[in-house]
């Protein structure tokens, strides 16, 4: 039986492994962390198209019982004026909406599958070298000098991935996008809508998000600017206090309740930067490839990231499954997937750079974005939210992505 030794126990590592296992394929997960921490970000989307392929897996109903239905987002400028509505990807013939899960509650439930299915998980398996044997297995070699060998090694190891530059020394680096994420959960009164309408604000100086839990809990994000001399190793990471003052200063002068959101959160989670990876030109050489972030980040702003790499995981498995060579069937994983993810990867970009225009171009933006709005609205968005990955149909050299 074919071996993966799949790196990272993220998101796309321990979807794959359900998937290589409905395809035949044993594997083993290896995570960096010593334990599931998953906090970064606080929370995230999983999109209707992620929910679907996560459907094939069986995996789509434990992720939206810990999630929440969340369908639009009311888009708001800094003044308080209402600039428009857009849907997150409608409603499939199911009943399936986009939902909002803590990423620590995600990290678990996959987590949890894997488990469930007798998929072995190590932790603490930091990868720093890889090398293709001659009879064109693989090694792998951890941080705390174990190796594992198999057949075939998948990179899932994030945005910051070490498998891309193994598989190519010259692999780009991520794109640091000038903007930060910081967030929370609250309770406050300065918040009384009903739960699962996103607001997001366009504020003055930073951008700002939230959505009312059923609980009532309020979940909210912030991205304020972001200078690269601010992501220095060496500097010593800002406590949650000084976030705080921070984010209150930079929202002050805007309308909405975020001051109070902010002001009333027990403790903030994040302070990381924004990246994302817009064109990674090698994604596999021999019996190695990367998926997920680690092959084509695409902004949070996209709202995609995770949905693409579920996307990519069954994709992955569907080829391996299909293909009996494996340089064959990464040749045809990149031709399924490398014209959707890098034109999500662009969208993400758009919508990013969007959050930090200078003080024209916000006058500009806001001016213009009731229309544009409302030409988004007429437009279809399928391409993004339709796309579906039939799990029975046999892959075949040469299929293309619609
Ligand atoms: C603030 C923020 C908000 C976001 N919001 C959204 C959203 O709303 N919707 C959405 O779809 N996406 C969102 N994203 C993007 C989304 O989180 C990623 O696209 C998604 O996590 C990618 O999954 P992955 O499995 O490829 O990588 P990851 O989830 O990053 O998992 C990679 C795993 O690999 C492990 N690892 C790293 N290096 C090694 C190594 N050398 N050896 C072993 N293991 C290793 C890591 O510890 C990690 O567990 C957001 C991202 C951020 C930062």
């Amino acid at each position: 039986m074919t071996k993966a030794l799949i790196i990272g126990g993220g998101i796309a590592g321990p979807v794959t492994a359900v998937a290589l296992q409905r395809a035949g394929i044993e594997s083993v997960v290896y995570e960096a962390y010593r334990a599931n921490t998953g906090t970064a970000g606080a929370f995230l989307t999983v999109a209707v198209n992620g929910l679907d392929a996560l459907r094939a897996l069986d995996l789509h109903r434990p992720v939206m019982d810990m999630g929440f239905s969340t369908r639009t987002i009311d888009l708001v400028s800094g003044t308080g004026k209402r600039l428009g509505v857009i849907p997150i990807g409608g409603v499939l013939p199911d009943g399936t909406t986009t939902h909002t899960i803590k990423r620590a509650d995600l990290y678990r439930v996959l987590h949890e599958a894997t488990q469930s299915r007798g998929i072995e998980v190590q932790h603490g398996k930091r990868l720093v070298e890889a090398e293709v044997l001659a009879n064109g297995g693989v090694t792998a070699c951890f941080e705390d000098g174990t190796r594992a060998t198999g057949d075939l090694l998948i990179g899932a190891d994030g945005i910051h991935s070490r498998t891309r530059r193994i598989i190519d020394p010259a692999a780009p680096d991520p794109r640091h996008l000038g903007l930060g994420n910081v967030g929370g959960f609250t309770r406050t009164a300065a918040v009384s809508m009903a739960p699962g309408a996103y607001v997001m604000t366009f504020g003055k100086r930073a951008f700002f998000g939230y959505v009312v839990h059923p609980s009532g809990e309020t979940w909210w994000f912030a991205n304020p600017p972001s200078a690269p001399t601010m992501r220095r190793r060496d500097l010593v990471a800002p406590t949650s206090d000084q976030w705080k003052a921070r984010l209150i200063d930079l929202f002050a002068d805007d309308a909405g309740p975020s001051v109070e959101i902010i002001r009333s959160t027990p403790e903030l989670v994040g302070g990381t930067d924004q990246y994302d990876l817009p064109r990674v030109p090698r994604w596999y050489r021999g019996s190695m490839i990367i998926i997920g972030d680690a092959a084509h980040a695409a902004s949070p702003s996209s709202g995609q990231g995770a949905s693409m790499a579920i996307e990519d995981a069954l994709v992955l498995a569907k080829c391996l499954r299909d293909l009996s060579e494996p340089a064959a069937a990464f040749t045809a994983f990149e031709r399924l997937r490398r014209p959707r993810v890098e034109r999500v990867v662009a969208f993400g970009a758009r919508s990013s750079s969007n959050k930090a225009p200078g003080s024209v171009g916000r006058v500009i933006r806001d001016l213009l974005a009731p229309f544009f709005l409302k030409l988004i609205a007429r437009q279809s968005q399928d391409w993004l939210f339709g796309y579906h990955v039939e799990w029975d149909d046999r892959v075949r050299l040469g299929e293309r992505t619609r």
